[in-house]
Parts: structure tokens; sequence; C-alpha cells
């Protein structure tokens, strides 16, 4: 089985300088691995013609095979259509039917093309023009005579994204071979367990590969994905591989594996609770509503969601949520104590089956040697008693809160 190989070419300056994210190259690359076309190099370059032929002609060069992004526009700073031609050796022509279609396109829209636009109707000879239904730039094709090609794509994502599905994805398909080899991922997410443990957990080994199919740890605040790559094989048999190896993981780490893809715990644990008619409530220190946020994020959560009480200051943790003030004087706000109060306060004056709640130090001031930054106590109070969790977190203010709700979410699942 072979993956047909390609380089992308992505182009402008505001990529180079940071102001554009290159989501272009991130979704050309998972859409064409699903027909087994491999992405094996990227390269960005700014909006100057002798910056783009040279990325051109190098990735040519080696791999023969390019899809290029941006600069086609009918601005002075869209330079990509003559440095394609310059690296062809071929004329820009103006293609009148593509003039007329262009004007049409404007028509349509109730105003003249601006005469700019005329630039977008300049093809080099022999070029092969890619229809854009969802803008006006065309995209090209152009093949040389040793079969090496480069297809050009406009750098708008809508429309880059509507051409690569439209137009580029059946060309590719053919190209890529009649066995039909793709490259297939499957992400199991996880939470409330660090990268090495579960390392430790998934094999001897390290755990790098299951059955042989490689396996990639991708930790976040949100825990730590672990994605399965297949390459090379035909979609039933990827896909089979893929369900065997995914099975060996639920054997082995199912408790921390909270969903697929792109998953979201707050999701998963709302579709928990309704499936058993209960009810959330949640009182908030350090995460300041974080919690009550990515719950409420999720349609529908108000099914389960009846609200919580955001208790940063102690005299509301008192007053709110009925903690006791010797309590907090003896035990300070952060401790398990204190949190198990909150949760199970929350929980008697919102009326609710289970209430949870998060108190800790999010930094970077407040820490002391016996409570540090990133202490933080979450408790749910459910079916009468409430039970807590304490952790140390690393990571910035952001992170740790982020964990904290994370967390939160992961004990009442
Ligand atoms: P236009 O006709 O709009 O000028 P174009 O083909 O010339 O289209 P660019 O000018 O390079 O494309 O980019 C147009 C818009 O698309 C810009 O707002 C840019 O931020 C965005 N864009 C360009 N390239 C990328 C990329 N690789 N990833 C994400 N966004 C991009
Ligand atoms: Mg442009």
């Amino acid at each position: 089985m072979t993956l047909l190989r390609i380089e992308l070419v992505t182009i402008g300056d505001e990529l180079l300088l940071g102001y554009t994210i290159d989501s272009n190259a991130a979704y050309i690359a998972r859409t064409l691995a699903e027909i087994g076309v491999q992405v094996v190099r990227r390269a960005t370059v700014g909006d100057d013609v002798d910056a783009i032929a040279a990325a051109l002609r190098d990735a040519l060069d080696r791999t023969g095979a390019v899809i290029t992004t941006g600069g086609l526009g009918p601005t002075a700073d869209d330079r990509t259509r003559t440095a394609i031609a310059s690296v062809f050796g071929r004329i820009l022509r103006r293609d009148d039917v593509l003039v007329a279609r262009m004007e049409e396109r404007f028509r349509a829209l109730g105003r003249p093309m601006p005469p700019n636009n005329v630039v977008q109707a300049m093809v080099p000879e022999g070029a092969r023009v890619l229809q854009n239904r969802h803008g006006t730039a065309p995209g090209l094709w152009l093949e040389d005579a040793r079969g090496r090609w480069v297809a050009v794509l406009p750098g708008v994502p809508r429309e880059m994204r509507g051409m690569v599905n439209d137009t580029l994805l059946p060309i590719l398909r053919e190209r890529a071979g009649a066995d039909g080899a793709v490259v297939l991922s499957r992400t199991l997410r996880t939470t409330g367990i660090g990268e090495s443990a579960l390392a430790e957990l998934l094999g001897p080994d390290g755990g790098d590969t299951v059955d042989g199919v490689p396996l990639a740890y991708l930790p976040g605040w949100a825990g730590v994905d672990l994605r399965l790559t297949v390459r090379g094989l035909p979609h039933d048999q990827a896909t089979h591989t893929l369900d065997h190896a995914a099975a060996k993981l639920y054997a082995r780490a199912g408790r921390y594996i909270y969903g697929e893809g792109d998953a979201d715990l707050a999701d998963v644990v709302l579709a928990l609770c309704r499936a058993r008619g209960l009810h959330i409530a949640t009182a908030e220190s350090c995460t300041g509503g974080m919690l009550g946020a990515r719950i409420t994020a999720i349609p529908g959560s108000s099914d389960v969601y009846v609200g919580g009480v955001v208790a940063y200051d102690n005299r509301i943790k008192e007053q709110l949520l009925d903690v006791p003030a010797e309590l907090l004087r003896t035990e300070g706000a952060v401790s398990e104590a204190v949190a198990k109060r909150m949760a199970s306060g929350v929980c008697a004056r919102l009326g609710t089956e289970i209430g949870v709640a998060i108190t800790g130090i999010a930094g970077p001031g407040g820490g002391t040697p016996e409570k540090p930054v990133g202490t933080v106590w979450t408790a749910v109070h459910v079916d009468g008693a409430a039970h807590a969790v304490g952790r140390r977190y690393v990571g910035d203010r952001e992170e740790i809160r982020q964990r904290s709700a994370q967390a939160a979410l992961d004990m009442i699942r």
C-alpha cells in the first residue's frame, strides 16, 4: 500500500507575522489523509514572488506534488499567480471565459466588478482552472512535462475548504490510486491521570504502540488525549485495526476515558445526569463561575443544571453556603472540610441531588508552604454524603482554574 506524498506551501505575510494561524494547512492535512494523501512537509512564505517561487521549486524537486493556499486575490499583495507562472515558465494570459463568469458573479450580487478583479482571470498557459463556487478567485492546476504538479488554492479558509471538497479531492483520489489506502485516527479522551501514569498503565513498553498501532499522548488541561493512527491500509481494514487497538485502551484505562474525538466532559456529565434524572448545583471559589460556564455552554443544560454560588469571599461561603465560620478559621478556606461543606451547602440551598464545590489557590500569589499555589479541593455531595479530593495542579492561574473545573466535572462523572 502506498500513500501519495505531497507538500504544502501556505502563502501570506500575516501567517509569518503570527496574526493568522495556519488553519488551512491543518485542514488540508486532515482531509487528505482520509483519502490516502500524506502531507510530508509544510512551508510558509510571505507575499513575495521570489520567496513563493523558491518554496515551490524546492517542493517540486523533492516531492513533485504541491498544494498552495493564499495570494490569489485581486490586490497588489497577491503574488502567487506571478510566482507560479515563472516557476513553470509559462506566460500569464487573460481568460475571457473567466472574466465573463466573474462579471456574472458580481452582477448577481448587484454591483459592477471592480477593474482590479480582472487580475484573477490571468491564467498561466496550459493551466487547468479549478472552479471556485465560494468566491471570485479561481484555483489553478499546473503540471509539467515530468508529471510534477501544483494545485493553487485561495487563502480564505471557507473558499479553500469548498474547493478542496468540490474539485481537489476527486482529482487526488484518482491519483492516490485504486488501492484506496488511507490514514485514519481515533482519539480517546482521558482525564484525572497524568501522562506517565497513563503510559505505565497502558503497557510495559511505555505504551507507544497498541498491537502495532502507533499511539500518541497529547496532554492538555482537559486531560491526556490518546490518539491512535493507522497509515496505508484500505479504509475497512484501517477501521477494523483501530477498533481493535481502541478496545485494548478501553480495557486497560477505561475508567479514565470519558469520550472520543472532541467530546466535552461537561456534555458527558450532563447526559449521565439527565439519564438518571439528577440535578446539579455548583459552589465555586477559585474558579469564579468557570464550572457553571462549562456546563451552561452545552445546549439543553437547563434540565440538569439549576445554578450556583460564586463564593469567593469567606463571608459568602458562610452566609450563602452555611460553611461554619469556625471551620473557615481552623481549617482555612482551601481545605477538605470546607470543600465538603460548600458542596453540601449548595445542595441544600438549591435543592438538588448533586452539589459540587471547588476551593483552591490559583496563584500566582497566596501560596504557603503547607498550601502551595495549585492546591485545590473539589467536593461532590450526593446521596447524603460529601466526598472530597485534594490535588496539586501545575500551570499558570488560568490552567489551574481550568484543570480544577475539569476535575470537578470528572468527580461528578
Ligand atoms: P483574497 O481574494 O481574499 O485576497 P487570497 O487567495 O489572496 O484571497 P489571502 O489574501 O492570502 O488569500 O488571504 C485571505 C484571507 O484568508 C486572509 O484574511 C487570511 O488571514 C486568510 N488566510 C490566508 N491563508 C490562510 C491560512 N493558511 N490559514 C488560515 N487563514 C488564512
Ligand atoms: Mg489576498
